[in-house]
């Protein structure tokens, strides 16, 4: 067990559910309990949103330099706990050290950037083109807002909702993934002791997601939901979201393809690939699920993508982290045999982790039906299906034959078709010549199933604000002009 009372974190006071029962916290390592959280009900919820909203206004009204050096403070902390964040993410996640100190970097990084945007907010002034009247626009928080977080990265994507939302001026209620509730509740330290006046954030852990936060999306003082998750949830959530026609923002599920054309740089193709597959052990929105490779060089990039597979150790202190729990490693053993039933090979893995934990072996399969539902789903795990490809029309079809859009990878060393291909592909982000697209500085986000709004970037910071919009009449020549 680690050590430490864990409490909720409702508007600035720390403490027990207000039935006192606790969830346990499990290590996907060994399957082991390794602490226990308050687990909350819908009036603790409720609690945190009346002290959310009981700070909204003056919150509202503080100046932009005051949240962002609020935020920067936050920085500064999240640099000196660096090592207890990442350790937190890797106790509570799996994953091994260095990709929680990577999460832990990621996640400071939004700190950053809106830290710098928050003195930047600003509206427009136009005259009417007809003249007579100015319009003034009026950037302004949203208000209280409900952000409910997934499990694979559950720092950085806490503070990818969690910085805007300060930058803003909104007040929040942050809802973590139930696996993983211990690297968000020491954030929300970090955020009181940098001086983020109580009130404005709370963290609501809790196993009853459904019951506790329900009565949330249904209360007409939450005006905006940010989720990230599956898009199953995410459907639900929006129709709740629908009855109070609230602002949301929709960060769910992807099933990325990743194109690799014969022109490409082989080996650098292969890396980026791994890096794509197999970066959170595949349990990333943006993984790749689908990779399509043009046949003169299918077998050449299969041969070297299976011998980088074989060098990839799925077990406790090993490259690869494991599943978050039982289901998920059931969820994928099942994806993957029913794409051997379809008639696909397992060209290597196929097989949980031996001992403890819910550990996946890194898997690719040929030959799979593009029926089964390793090929049509999102996956969430090691695994993939490889297919040839001779066509570059056929292949976007491939690629974007899908219910979402998320990302999308592209390898060619041919300017010219890596952006028509990234022109034509229906996701919301390309990758080309490279496995990753997350960046502090870009939009992510999705299209179709995948998801509305964008996080990150300057567009991550409007879905915390409404525009509103001032005219008012007068004489609007210039002084110079009048007197002329
Ligand atoms: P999930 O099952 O949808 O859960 C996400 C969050 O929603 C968790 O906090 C969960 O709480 C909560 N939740 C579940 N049911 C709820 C309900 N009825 N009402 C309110 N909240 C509810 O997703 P996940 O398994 O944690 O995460 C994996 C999914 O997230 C994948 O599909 C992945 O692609 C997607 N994702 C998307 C992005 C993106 O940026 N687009 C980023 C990361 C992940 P509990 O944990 O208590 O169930």
């Amino acid at each position: 067990m680690l050590e430490g009372e864990w409490k909720l974190a409702i508007g600035g006071d720390w403490q027990p559910a207000r039935s006192g029962a606790l969830m346990p916290v499990e290590s996907p390592v060994s399957g082991e309990v390794i602490a226990e959280v308050p687990d909350a009900g819908p009036d603790d919820a409720l609690a945190a949103l009346s002290r959310a909203w009981a700070v909204q206004r003056d919150w509202a009204a503080s100046s932009s330099w005051a949240r962002a050096d609020v935020l920067r403070s936050v920085h500064t902390l999240i640099e000196k706990q660096a090592d207890r964040l990442a350790a937190l993410i890797h106790f509570e996640t799996g994953k091994p050290m260095v990709e929680a100190e990577a999460e832990v970097s990621y996640g400071a990084d939004f700190v950053h950037w809106y830290a710098d945007l928050a003195p930047q907010i600003s509206g427009r002034y136009r005259v009417a083109p007809r003249g007579g009247s100015r319009l003034i626009t009026m950037p302004q928080p949203v208000g209280p807002c409900l952000l409910i977080c997934p499990w694979n990265l559950p720092f950085a994507l806490a503070a990818r909702k969690v910085a805007p939302a300060i930058a803003a001026g909104c007040t929040f209620v942050l809802k973590p993934a139930e696996q993983t509730p211990l690297a968000t509740l020491a954030f929300v330290e970090l955020l009181q002791q940098a001086g983020l006046p109580a009130g404005v954030a709370s963290v609501v852990t809790t196993s009853d997601p459904a019951g506790a936060v329900a009565p949330l999306v249904a209360d007409d003082r939450v005006r905006k939901l940010s989720f990230t998750g599956s898009t199953a949830i995410g459907k639900k959530l929006l129709g709740l979201a629908a009855a109070g026609v609230k602002r949301t923002s929709m960060e769910l599920g992807g099933n990325a393809p990743l194109i690799v054309f014969a022109d490409c740089d082989l080996d650098h193709a292969i890396e980026q690939t791994v890096v794509a597959k197999l970066r959170n052990a595949g349990q990333s929105c943006i993984a790749a699920n689908r990779i399509y490779v043009e046949e003169p060089i299918m077998s050449v990039f299969t041969e070297g993508l299976v011998e980088r597979f074989a060098q990839v150790r799925a077990e406790p202190g090993g490259d690869l982290g494991p599943m978050i729990d039982a289901r998920a490693r059931d969820g994928v053993e099942a994806l993957i045999g029913s794409a051997v039933q379809s008639g696909g090979r397992a060209l290597i893995g196929g097989r949980r982790g031996d001992g403890s934990g819910y550990f996946v072996e890194p898997t690719l399969l040929a030959d799979v039906s593009p029926d089964a539902p390793l090929v049509s789903s999102e996956i969430f795990g090691p695994a993939a299906a490889i297919v040839g490809f001779t066509d570059e029309r056929d292949v976007v079809g491939l690629a974007n034959g899908i219910a979402g859009g998320l990302a999308g990878y592209v390898f060619s060393q041919d300017v010219d078709r890596v952006l028509r291909v990234a022109d034509r592909l229906d996701v919301g982000m390309v990758g080309i010549n490279r496995g990753v697209v997350s960046h502090v500085a870009a939009p992510f986000g999705g299209v179709k199933e995948s998801g509305l709004g964008r996080e990150g970037a300057e567009e991550g910071l409007l879905e915390y604000q409404e525009l509103k919009y001032v005219v008012i009449d007068g004489d609007v020549s210039s002084p110079a002009m009048a007197t002329a």
